[in-house]
């Protein structure tokens, strides 16, 4: 069971991305080195690698695990999955799913869910379709309001990006002549309680949980006290409630939590026999500070994790299909 540098294997033990009943106990010298990144995105969002190429970095990088977590969709699992026996990677097949929790965004980790489980497609495609829909329904909110604004003024001074939002929307304005500048636009017209601001479709993140937990999956929150523009932050009796609907972890070591943080969220996980998960948050280049394994999960955690996936498997008779099936 030892591979040439004195490691244990922990692949021979799993099967791939698959949750199973009774994981491996680890010596603890050797789960030391078993190097495991639980939230990664691909190009299927807005990473810049392939999911091949994240799969095969995230090998270069000396992790043993990974999981592919784009937003609000499993588009990228297919390639990941090809690439991964190759490469050596275990691979967990996530998403991380756009949520709104007390009129909070709140970014939700699912693992393991059976993708073509109907009410959670239904969802995933809500939170697609919203998105696209976004800058026709700001632009038309402007034209009532009096401006006279098109989508060719946007895409002109977007510079031919994929991804058109409200800063777009802002630089349009100014070039209309109709704000000084960005701060005015979004004073005006574009922040939240402004005539144009169009909030984007999100699920409710206890619905949410609840139909991760009815598709097979597990649900662990992301980032909980990171950079959310001076929102209020989640504490230990919101958490809790959260808990008990089903919530199976927290994400305490990212790279949006300093020091602090990182100790708080710990104990809360543990008065609350919550999984603790760490992870990288990677984007390729389009996230600085972000590289994969620069924080990780440990074995025994994330054993917990694909018990719990497991146990939810069972529970809903939805086992995450297999690629191909
Ligand atoms: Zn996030
Ligand atoms: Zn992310």
């Amino acid at each position: 069971m030892l591979e040439a540098g004195g490691r244990r294997n922990p692949r021979r033990n799993h099967v791939l991305g698959r949750a199973y009943a009774h994981p491996p106990v680890l010596a603890p010298q050797y789960a030391a080195a078993v190097r495991i990144d639980l939230h990664t995105h691909s190009r299927a969002s807005d990473g810049t690698q392939t999911p091949g190429d994240l799969v095969r970095a995230g090998a270069a990088a000396g992790l043993d695990v990974l999981a592919i977590t784009d937003h609000d969709t499993a588009a990228g699992w297919p390639e990941a999955e090809t690439a991964a026996p190759e490469a050596g990677v275990e691979l967990v097949r996530g998403m991380e799913i756009s949520t709104r929790h007390d009129g909070r965004a709140v970014h939700l980790l699912a693992y393991l869910p059976d993708p073509t489980y109907p009410p959670l497609v239904e969802e995933l495609t809500k939170i697609l379709d919203g998105r696209s829909s976004r800058l026709p329904a700001m632009l038309e909110r402007l034209r009532e309001v009096g401006v006279d604004i098109h989508a060719d003024d946007v895409h002109r001074v977007a510079g031919g990006t994929a991804a058109t939002g409200r800063p777009h929307v802002a630089d349009a304005l100014v070039d209309l002549g109709v704000v000084r500048d960005r701060t005015e636009a979004f004073a005006r017209y574009l922040n939240p309680g402004r005539p144009a601001h169009a909030q984007r479709y999100a699920a409710s993140l206890e619905t949410m949980i609840r139909v991760v937990g009815e598709a097979g999956g597990v649900s662990v929150i992301a980032h909980p006290w990171g950079r959310h523009g001076g929102q209020e932050r989640p504490d230990e009796s919101t958490i809790a409630a959260l808990a008990a609907t089903g919530l199976a972890g927290i994400e305490v070591d990212h790279q949006d939590h300093d020091a602090g943080a990182r100790d708080r969220l710990r104990a809360i996980a543990r008065n609350l026999g919550l999984v603790v998960t760490g992870s990288s948050d990677h984007h390729g280049t389009g996230k600085v500070d972000h590289e994969l394994g620069v924080n990780t999960t440990a074995p025994d955690e994330y054993h917990r994790l694909l018990e719990l996936a497991a146990a939810s498997s069972r529970r809903s008779g939805r086992p995450t299909p297999a690629v191909g099936s």
